[in-house]
């Protein structure tokens, strides 16, 4: 949607600006936002424009000053209470969630306990993770060598609309708890529950402004990438993503993208085959397999394949869609069933077999969850990123065939490998951000595991230390604790400088006993 982000000048006879812009008043564009499942308004938000984004952005870096300058215990003090203000109002948040984005309550609700974890996570650890590390100061025996973290200042957290409180608290907690303020952008599908968090981030937190939110559409996170933000944590499409990194280039404002996925899953002969279908079905199918670490193509060798086919269609079968008790919800937006819909026509078009579902058993918002057979590499439904209730399962006559094909992406977020005989050397063949072994997703509910990808999905690392640290400013100190009297720092040098700077390097790197010695070391230990 594009929206005006200039005020109306007036001009003279030459056509040049005589009179300044007024304060850029409040957008009177509305975003309308509809329940998928029913078509029901859920609610309304405002439009924002670039300036208000500023205004948001210039209100965060005052907040920030007073945040950043709170001991870690503060901090912990003032999260805790917006982490059981959230969980109180956890059937609230989950019914939100509910009618805005079309996943099944229960879904929802889990998703309230995997942000929550996220945040309990990282106020825990943000002390631990940014304490700083003295490191070893090599040759320059005489120095204390120590790395520091600090709050970077203001972060903006661009979201997506699958997991519309999981995804962004991922960066949010973290930011926050590092000492950093935030200006969350949610999508524009399901901004309410980003309104909810932010409201109770004002009535729990005592710095003000230290978690906004500002709403709209892309062009109001495309105001928030080109803004003054110190960092943007994106979490969205790789197209978005690419868009979001050409504009932060502009300020050269660091980036974290969390982007697309096609995850992979192997399954080895010797593999819990009932278990790993039934894995294979929930990776596949959970959150209508709108999720960045969906299953979305599974390799399984020959042996075992027929058996494993017939458990994952019995499985299928079984589940519910749509209803208060449905395993399936709507899918959040019909752009995305066309996406799937599309998928689906390639794939049949290209010679693969429907098992259930298909591309005729759309209808509306719901799609039948589908499994494809005789699939092959070029399919879109084995490219693209489907992001629906697919299950495509290719035949593959080994493992090492199983682990090309897989490597076979542009992308390279999640992975999942099922085995018993050396499959944690199989996982570490996947090239990937993340790989569960003889499970699907769990890496993602891991708080203390990092969260990313490679290639097309992205770089950057949320959750867990590196989730914190990301979220800071390293500062590297090197400080003298005692004069040596061949000192690299100072023009004051004895005259044999020149041969003691070559004795050092022969007897250190060199042929020399101290070299030896610890080249015989390195082979011991
Ligand atoms: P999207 O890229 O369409 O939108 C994401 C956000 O970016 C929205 O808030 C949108 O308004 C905003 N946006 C759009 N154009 C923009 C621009 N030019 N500048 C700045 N912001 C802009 O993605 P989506 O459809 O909301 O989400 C689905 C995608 O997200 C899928 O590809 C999925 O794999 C990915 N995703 C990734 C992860 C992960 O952790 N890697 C997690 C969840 C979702």
């Amino acid at each position: 949607m594009a929206i005006t982000t200039e005020p109306p000048r007036s001009t003279n006879a030459t056509g040049a600006s005589n009179i300044p812009p007024p304060p850029a008043p409040p957008s009177a564009a509305t975003l309308e936002i509809k329940n998928p499942a029913t078509g029901e308004l859920v609610g309304s938000v405002p439009v924002m424009s670039a300036a208000e984004v500023d205004q948001a952005v210039a209100r965060a870096r005052a907040a920030s000053t007073e945040w950043g300058a709170l001991s870690h215990a503060e901090r912990g003090t003032e999260l805790g209470k917006f982490r059981r203000a959230i969980a109180e109002s956890c059937d609230d948040l989950a019914e939100l969630i509910h009618r805005e984005n079309g996943k099944p309550r229960l879904e929802a609700l889990v998703e309230v306990l995997m942000a929550l974890s996220h945040l309990d996570h990282a106020i825990k650890r943000a002390e631990k993770a940014m304490a700083p590390k003295k490191v070893s100061s090599g040759i320059m025996a005489n120095y204390r060598a120590t790395v520091g973290y600090f709050p970077l200042g203001v972060i903006a957290v661009i979201g997506p609309w699958n997991y519309p409180i999981f995804t962004p608290m991922g960066s949010i907690a973290y930011a926050l708890a590092a000492g950093n303020a935030v200006v969350f952008k949610p999508s524009e599908l399901t901004p309410l529950i980003g309104v909810r968090l932010a409201e109770i981030a004002a009535r729990t937190i005592a710095t003000p402004h230290v978690l906004q939110v500002v709403t709209g559409a892309g062009a109001t996170g495309a105001a928030l990438s080109k803004s003054t933000v110190d960092k943007i944590a994106f979490t969205g499409s790789t197209a978005t993503g690419k868009r979001i990194m050409a504009a932060a280039s502009e300020r050269l404002t660091p980036v974290l993208l969390e982007l697309g996925g096609k995850d992979a899953m192997i399954v080895a002969d010797d593999a819990d085959v009932d278990k790993a279908a039934e894995g294979a079905v929930f990776g596949a199918l959970t959150n209508a397999g709108q999720a960045c670490v969906s299953i979305e193509r599974i390799y399984v060798v020959d042996a075992i394949y027929d058996r494993f086919v017939a458990k994952v269609v019995d499985e299928v079968r079984a589940l519910k869609v749509g209803g208060d008790d449905g395993h399936l919800g709507a899918m959040t937006s019909l752009a995305q069933v066309a996406i799937v819909k599309d998928h689906l026509q390639d794939a049949v078009a290209r010679g693969a077999k429907v098992l259930c579902g298909g591309p005729d058993a759309i209808s509306g918002n719901y799609i039948q969850p589908t499994v494809l057979v005789d699939v092959t590499q070029d399919m879109k439904v084995m490219k693209e990123e489907t992001f629906g209730p697919v299950v495509p399962i290719a035949r593959v006559s080994s493992v090492d065939e199983a682990v090309r094909l897989s490597n076979d992406s542009k992308y390279g977020l999640g992975s999942s490998v099922w085995g018993k005989h050396a499959v944690r050397e199989l996982a570490n063949r996947v090239k990937a951000g993340m790989t569960s072994i003889n499970s699907v997703v769990a890496f993602a509910g891991i708080t203390s595991l990092p969260f990313g990808g490679v290639g097309e999905s992205g770089f950057g690392r949320i959750h867990g230390d590196e989730g914190i640290r990301e979220f800071t400013r390293t500062k590297s100190t090197a400080e003298e604790v005692f004069s040596l009297p061949l000192a690299v720092t100072s023009f004051k040098l004895p005259k044999n400088a020149y041969e003691r700077v070559r004795g050092l390097i022969q007897t250190l790197y060199g042929g020399g006993l101290v070299a030896r010695a610890g080249d015989a070391w390195r082979k011991i230990f």
